[in-house]
């Protein structure tokens, strides 16, 4: 299996083409030509000379995925299911807001957080994805996009997967999204999100970048998240909410807490209450998110009534939020649900 070309970060690229004795300008025309022209073939490179294709086609493939199967909802959300070269399957969403579109990107084939309302955690991890196949998720929609002059304008990674257990290669991948001479899409624009690997998070910290931190949060207190989210039993919620204090201190961003509501499990006043001591002095507001069901698992959604309780109870207690509006409920479109399904799992 020959590795794709988009694992290379500008820097990567520019130390192999150096170590074959090219000059680096040759770096940012292939860059160019890969993001910017976003080619399919090595061949189409007409100012490289042809020793040098030949050297890219006898190293490395542009693309290494392929369509399996393809759900446009109403709402404009499309849920991708793409084969890699091994025959793995993974999940790629496009969602369409106002203010632009957004590529939901999955980090690995699987997963092994096993968070008891997920749909991806019914497949355990079988690898992680190269930051090239990463990459390759997007160039696959912006192709789609490139027909009509649109643009993919953010990405999150939010996917199968847990990005801070690939954590080099999601690194790496953000670089090449982010690179004046790759997509060059704006660091604010691009998050991560992660059910809480604290030293993970405490890295990342010091990365110093820009791009937006996301935590699964879920839960309000050590019991009840422990039962939802295994990792909270190695990572319990003090250590967590010092992580992210430490991560606010050093780079001064915002983060969001994701909080999916789940009916008679964590959407009781109590949990409300709880939850507000918890963020109590952070920079960070609260994502409630509608549960998408996952018949497997037992959990049920709560109604946009209940919901929007929950939300004015937040508010009233001082606790920045938002209520996220479901996208792409007609399709597949829960993480992992698409590919559960077509592995025979749902
Ligand atoms: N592993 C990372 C990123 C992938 S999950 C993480 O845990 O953050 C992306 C988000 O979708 C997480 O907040 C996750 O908890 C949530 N999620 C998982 N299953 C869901 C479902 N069935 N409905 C709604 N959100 C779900």
């Amino acid at each position: 299996m020959k590795k794709t070309i988009y694992d290379f970060t500008y820097e990567q690229l520019n130390t192999w083409l150096m170590d074959k004795g090219e000059k680096s300008y040759r770096t940012k025309q292939i860059f160019q030509w890969l993001y910017r022209r976003r080619i399919t073939d090595f061949a189409m490179m007409s100012d490289i000379k042809q020793s040098l294709i030949e050297t890219f086609n006898e190293n490395f493939v542009i693309d290494p995925i392929k369509l399996k199967q393809r759900q446009a909802s109403k709402d404009g959300t499309v849920k991708y299911l793409f084969e890699l070269q091994d025959g793995f399957l993974v999940e790629t969403v496009l969602m369409q807001f106002d203010y632009g579109k957004s590529v939901c990107v999955s980090s690995q084939v699987g997963c092994n957080m096993g968070c008891t309302f997920c749909a991806s955690g019914l497949l355990k991890k079988n690898r992680d994805l190269s930051a090239g196949e990463m990459m390759a998720q997007v160039m696959y929609v912006q192709k789609e996009l490139d027909v009509r002059d649109e643009r993919v304008s953010h990405i999150v990674i939010m996917g199968t997967g847990e990005p801070f257990d690939n954590y080099d290669n999601v690194m790496d991948f953000l670089k090449t999204v982010n690179h004046d001479l790759g997509l060059a899409i704006g660091a604010r624009h691009l998050s991560v999100s992660t059910c809480g690997i604290v030293p993970r998070i405490k890295q990342f910290a010091r990365e110093h970048v820009q791009y937006n931190l996301a935590i699964s949060l879920h839960a309000p207190n050590d019991a009840l998240r422990s039962k939802l989210m295994p990792i909270n039993q190695a990572y319990p919620l003090s250590e967590l909410m010092d992580a992210l204090k430490e991560y606010s201190t050093l780079n001064n961003r915002r983060i969001t807490l994701e909080y999916i509501l789940l009916k008679d499990v964590n959407d009781q006043p109590e949990h409300a209450t709880q939850l507000s001591k918890l963020v109590k002095g952070m920079n960070a507001y609260v994502n409630l998110i509608p549960y998408n069901v996952v018949d497997e698992h037992g959990f049920r959604a709560v109604d946009v009534a209940s919901a929007l309780k929950f939300y004015d109870k937040l508010m009233k207690l001082g606790v920045k939020s938002t209520l996220r509006k479901e996208n792409g409920g007609d399709i597949d479109a829960a993480c992992g649900q698409l590919r559960a399904k077509a592995e025979g799992k749902l």
